[in-house]
């Protein structure tokens, strides 16, 4: 942004018009007076309203409006060329989850932007959950004693027709184990580091549709994780922490938060709201934000695991 425009809204483009695009970025940004949705981009979808829409980033840049920032929603194997075609441009740009397909792309990606002057944000919505800021500040000064992560949920209601998940760079079980990570990572002393895997595959897939983690935090804290993508019963997204100050259990992906001696609590969703608000931020103090920590953890999972083959996995 040039100086002249230091207070004039972000104008910002939609890369991707799927499922994130229209149930999150599109509403966040349409709400946030600090950003002007000028353009969207995607190879078949349709635009939405008025805005402008361009079958590509390339046509966008070349024919469309003047362009601040993208936000790439894009599949995770698409996102570096994406991201590094938009800061040779200038433009600053949100990286959905996972911030790329390689940790090493996504490194080329914060050195790209720091040389270009151009802010890059790899955004790990889960964080903005409501529970995660107050459980981070209960667990301080507080001993750890144990860490079970349970992320356990039937991917054909959450991830219907998404080819490329099970693709390689897609992640499989853990495009939403990867939230859990990044939750992790916020609230318990770092680093965490992989001990084990167990990765469970389908036989016709790349990817994973359940996985055991064994992890461990930096003094030694044992922390599991179990993934599921075949439960179609309850839905579990929980992370619970036990303490020698009791159980704290953050539940429902960050919404919930239960204290020892405490009521439940339970947030709205305020997650993209507070992603943008923390975007903007960073475009107007001139910085990045690129943690790879949740990244890391997956691909160390990928290299320490045990594969096991399971039966085929048919949408
Ligand atoms: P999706 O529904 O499959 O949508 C992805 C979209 O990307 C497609 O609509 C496709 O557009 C577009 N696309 C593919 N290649 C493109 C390119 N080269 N240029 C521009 N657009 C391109 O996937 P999703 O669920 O929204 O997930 C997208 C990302 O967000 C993933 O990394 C995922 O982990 C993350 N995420 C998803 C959710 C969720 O609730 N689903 C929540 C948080 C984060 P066309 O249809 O036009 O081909």
């Amino acid at each position: 942004m040039s100086n002249s425009r230091v207070d004039a809204p972000v104008r910002i483009a939609v890369v991707g018009l799927g499922k994130v695009a229209r149930d999150q970025h599109l509403p966040a940004l349409l709400a946030d007076g600090r950003f002007t949705l000028v353009a969207t981009v995607s190879p078949e979808a349709g635009g939405v309203g008025d805005v402008a829409h361009f079958a590509s980033l390339e046509a966008v840049l070349e024919r469309g409006p003047v362009l601040d920032a993208v936000a790439l929603c894009t599949p995770p194997q698409v996102r570096h060329g994406l991201a590094a075609r938009a800061i040779a441009a200038g433009l600053h740009v949100l990286l959905e989850k996972p911030p790329g397909a390689t940790l090493a792309e996504v490194e080329g990606l914060r050195s790209q932007a720091a040389r270009a002057g151009t802010t890059v944000f790899a955004a790990w919505h889960s964080r903005f959950a409501s529970g995660v800021a107050p459980a981070r500040e209960w667990l301080t000064g507080r001993a750890v004693r144990s860490v079970a992560i349970v992320w356990r949920e039937d991917v054909r209601t959450w991830h219907p027709g998404q080819d490329w998940i099970w693709e390689p760079g897609g992640l499989g079980v853990f495009d939403p184990g990867i939230n859990a990570l990044s939750m992790a990572t916020a609230i318990l002393p770092g680093p965490i580091v992989v001990a084990a895997a167990r990765l469970v595959v389908p036989v016709n897939r790349a990817a994973p549709i359940a996985a055991e983690l064994g992890l461990r935090s930096a003094d030694g804290i044992p922390i599991t994780m179990d993934l599921d993508w075949r439960p179609t019963g309850p839905q579990t997204w929980d992370i619970r922490v036990e303490t020698d100050d009791g159980l704290l259990l953050l539940a429902r992906g960050g919404a919930s938060l239960s204290l020892p001696h405490a009521a439940t609590a339970h947030f709205e969703d305020h997650e993209y709201p507070q992603l943008y608000a923390r975007f903007h931020e960073l475009i107007r103090r001139g910085d990045s934000d690129v943690d790879i920590a949740p990244f890391r953890l997956v691909a160390d999972a990928f290299l320490l695991g045990r594969r096991e083959a399971t039966e085929a996995f048919v949408d």
